[in-house]
């Protein structure tokens, strides 16, 4: 039984983490305790990727379900050569270049992390996040730490410590609050384990980047479709429904006047229900939804800020206890791609507004 523990609270300086809290938490990992820190990311939850046991106790305390696999985070690069069977120059040329940072790579698996990490799978995925506090907290663990988001599954990722606490309070045994995570979404995930890379999920490395390091990249279809293909997913998680808000949220996607038009119409229709309607929008549109509850998330020109602001307005619609979430959609490039990316797999129906409906 997780719940029910005393989670241990402490603030930590981002930049230049306190070294006895960090010896602390990290002799926490090392004994098999979860502990939840900041990223570059998002916060994770992390403990002994060596530890079946202490690995079984994040998927208990996060709802997650058992075949979705973990990433291992390292804080030296020395570190993967232990983990995989090996490592093929395309990997080793983006590791060098994108790490510490939100690139996550996937390779065929040595046989060294504990197998629920992998859950059943032949290969393992690897990250070193970009963080004073996680590297540090990895370093003083001197074990590779299994730490996926600090979530409820299915819930949205958590940008803040008050986030983590609001969903895992009492089911794990400590939170490092280093303040807010700086990109607001997860890591790109890349499976490297065959020939060309493969884009599993979009993140805070762009396709165009990895491009220009590995040559090519290819986009998993479920990519394309925004929802689960079928058959056996590449990379489990994506056959979830994920980061999602209680109410229902509807993504609109089309041209900026489309857009705005159509919420417009469907925030009327929805008074007219009696619902409670909340809008996630672009600042510069904050204003056009009256009758709304309307949260701005970032401005069109800057996907990156919409990123950052993306999980804490989907958690903010929670609070506000709205019936029904309109979100209006963004350019699906570069970071783009990963804020489409996660507002597609929110969403419980996506509206396309085509041109000719302007
Ligand atoms: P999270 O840490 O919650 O952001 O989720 C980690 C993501 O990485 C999920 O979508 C997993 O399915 C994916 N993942 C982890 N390990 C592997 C692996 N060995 N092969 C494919 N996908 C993986
Ligand atoms: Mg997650």
């Amino acid at each position: 039984m997780i719940d029910g523990k005393k989670t241990i609270y402490w603030h930590v300086d981002a930049a230049k983490p306190d070294p006895e809290i960090i010896r602390e938490t990290g002799a926490i990992i090392r004994r098999g305790g979860l502990v939840a820190f900041p990223t570059e990311t998002v916060y994770g939850l992390g403990a002994s990727a060596l530890d079946d046991g202490a690995v079984a106790d994040i998927f208990r305390a996060k709802g997650r379900p058992q075949d979705n696999p973990l990433i291992v985070h390292l804080a030296d690069l020395d570190r993967v050569w232990g983990l995989v069977v090996d490592v093929p120059p395309a990997a080793l040329a983006l590791m060098e270049k994108f790490w510490p940072g939100p690139l996550t790579v996937i390779l065929k698996d040595g046989g060294v992390v504990a197998p629920r990490v992998r859950a059943g799978l032949d290969t393992v995925a690897l990250r070193m996040p970009d963080h004073p506090v996680a590297l540090a907290l990895i370093r003083a663990a001197g074990v590779p730490v299994a730490a996926p988001s600090a979530n409820l599954s299915g819930r949205p990722s958590p940008t803040t410590a008050e986030h983590v606490k609001a969903d895992l309070d009492g089911r794990i045994d400590a939170l490092l609050d280093g303040g807010p995570a700086g990109l607001g979404v997860e890591s790109t995930v890349l499976d490297l384990s065959g020939g060309i890379p493969i884009l599993l999920r979009p993140g805070g490395i762009t396709p165009g980047q990895i491009k220009s390091v590995a040559g090519e990249i290819i986009l998993d279809p479920s990519l394309e479709s925004g929802g689960p293909v079928s058959g056996r997913p590449r990379s489990p998680g994506m056959k979830y429904r994920h980061y999602a808000p209680s109410a229902p949220l509807v993504l609109l996607e089309g041209s900026p006047a489309g857009m705005i038009k159509e919420i417009r119409l469907l925030i009327e229709e929805a008074v007219i229900r009696g619902d409670r309607v909340g809008v996630i929008c672009r600042e510069e549109n904050a204003a056009l939804y009256p009758g709304a509850v309307v949260v701005p998330a970032g401005m069109a020109d800057n996907p990156a800020g919409v990123a950052a602001e993306l999980y804490g307005a989907l958690r903010r619609m929670d609070l506000l206890g709205v019936d029904l979430i309109l979100a209006e959609g963004v350019e699906p490039l570069g970071m783009g791609l990963a804020v489409v990316n996660r507002l597609r797999r929110a969403a419980v129906k996506i509206v396309n507004i085509g041109a000719a409906r302007e």
